[in-house]
């Protein structure tokens, strides 16, 4: 399941990363925290068979982060689900990692099983799986996962634009731990540089830097999102209307991106 594989002594290797995890690390277990994971995890996978569903924990790691292996764990860092306020932010952190299982980008962890399995603690599988993410993955797939999550989140009902809210937050915490860097890439002038019209030279810095960190400065994240949405929902409106004509009927167009009902945790 989940591109999972025999490990040593035939266990899987998700099944074998996840007890070396808990054997390390605690895992949140309050029913306010449990109880919005599960909520968000079933929505987003509704009409997905048991053995297909992934499933979410939260291991409390110092690192604001996320990340998913073989397997059928995802693990979501106390640290970050303390950050999100809203199912919308959440989902779309865990719709992300469902996506790199959808696309089928954890198959890529393979070759590295016996790495992970020679880390001395489960604290540093944190940091050695982002830094894989970056070097395996790459702004590409990491592109691609942020689309297809997005798309997830929008058939589960989830606002894009709410979503969207958990790049705000990546972008505070960034800023608060002094790395302007992931903010806002070589050039803070522009928060368009993936446009199609911009000089050779600035594609040329944003494919260099990207390369160098595996992943888009989070404000052209938000900016290609935006862009995605927006297509995704003149598309929508499109078909609204061809419906309507074939139909014979005036075009009703309903938004499939409703608000959910954010619930917030206690303080
Ligand atoms: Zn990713």
């Amino acid at each position: 399941m989940a591109h999972d594989f025999q490990f040593e002594r035939d266990q899987s290797f998700g099944e074998w990363l996840h007890r070396e995890m808990h054997e390390a690390v605690s895992f949140e277990d309050a029913t306010w925290a449990i109880d919005r994971i599960r909520r968000v995890e079933e929505r987003l996978q509704v009409g997905r068979t048991q053995s297909d569903c992934l499933m979410v924990e939260v291991p409390w790691l110092e690192e604001a982060t996320a990340f998913t292996a073989p397997g059928r764990y995802i693990y979501f860092s106390r640290r970050l689900y303390e950050l999100c306020a809203t199912d919308e932010q959440v989902a779309f952190v865990i719709s992300h990692e469902i996506a790199h299982h959808d696309l089928g980008h954890v198959a890529l962890f393979r070759g590295w099983a016996n790495a992970v399995a020679r880390l001395p603690g489960a604290a540093l599988f944190a940091l050695f799986f982002h830094a894989l993410e970056c070097r395996l993955y790459g702004p590409e797939k990491e592109c691609q996962a942020d689309r297809h999550g997005m798309d997830l989140c929008l058939s589960g009902g989830y606002s894009g634009e709410c979503c969207l809210e958990l790049l705000d937050i990546l972008e505070q915490r960034a800023l608060y731990i002094g790395d302007e860097d992931s903010v806002y890439g070589p050039d803070e002038e522009s928060d368009d540089e993936l446009d199609e019209n911009a000089t050779w030279k600035t594609k040329a810095q944003i494919w260099a830097w990207q390369r160098k960190r595996g992943y888009l400065p989070i404000r052209d994240r938000r900016q290609m999102l935006r862009k995605y949405l927006k297509r995704r929902i003149g598309s929508n409106k499109q078909k609204d209307v061809q419906d309507a004509a074939s139909n014979g009927s005036q075009p009703i167009h309903q938004e499939t991106n409703q608000t959910s009902s954010a619930v917030g945790k206690p303080r």
